[in-house]
């Protein structure tokens, strides 16, 4: 196993942690979708769009502990590039990036989540893809750009 896979298995129920608690904040301050984005949630096979919330912000949350955030900016998860990140039915969206593209994109995440049944699972799988194949080319995040909409 490489360096980088052990470190990111070992980092793994942390980022969970990090992710719930995330997640229960933006479904707590968050707004809820427009018609329109619970349509384009809906297209992109969410089940429940309903229960999205968006949490608009000035950058992505990094998380406190120092070992999982700096994995977190190594994978490129949290990096100055990254403009949405997805939780269960949380969606952070950094503000003044917003498009429909983005929105989609995020949503086909939403997806995923439902059809894992847990941030635990999804994200332990994500987490795996990502520690195998990198970032751009993980299944996830390849079926998430396949299903964004312009
Ligand atoms: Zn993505």
């Amino acid at each position: 196993m490489s360096d980088f896979k052990a470190a990111l298995q070992k980092v793994t129920p942390k980022a969970i942690a990090w992710a719930e608690a995330q997640s229960e904040l933006i479904i707590a301050h968050g707004v809820p979708l427009s018609v329109q984005g619970i349509a384009d949630a809906r297209t992109v096979g969410v089940s429940s769009p309903e229960r999205i919330r968006i949490a608009f912000v000035s950058s992505l949350p990094l998380p406190g502990d120092e070992e999982l955030c700096t994995i977190a900016l190594h994978t490129g998860l949290l990096g100055p590039d990254m403009t949405g990140l997805t939780l269960g039915h949380g969606i952070f969206i950094v503000q003044g990036r917003q498009s429909r593209q983005l929105f989609t994109h995020e949503f086909r995440h939403v997806f995923q989540y439902e059809q894992a049944g847990s941030i635990a699972v999804f994200l332990s799988a994500y987490l795996d893809q990502i520690a195998s194949v990198g970032y751009w080319d993980s299944p996830l995040e390849l079926d998430a750009r396949r299903h964004e909409l312009t």
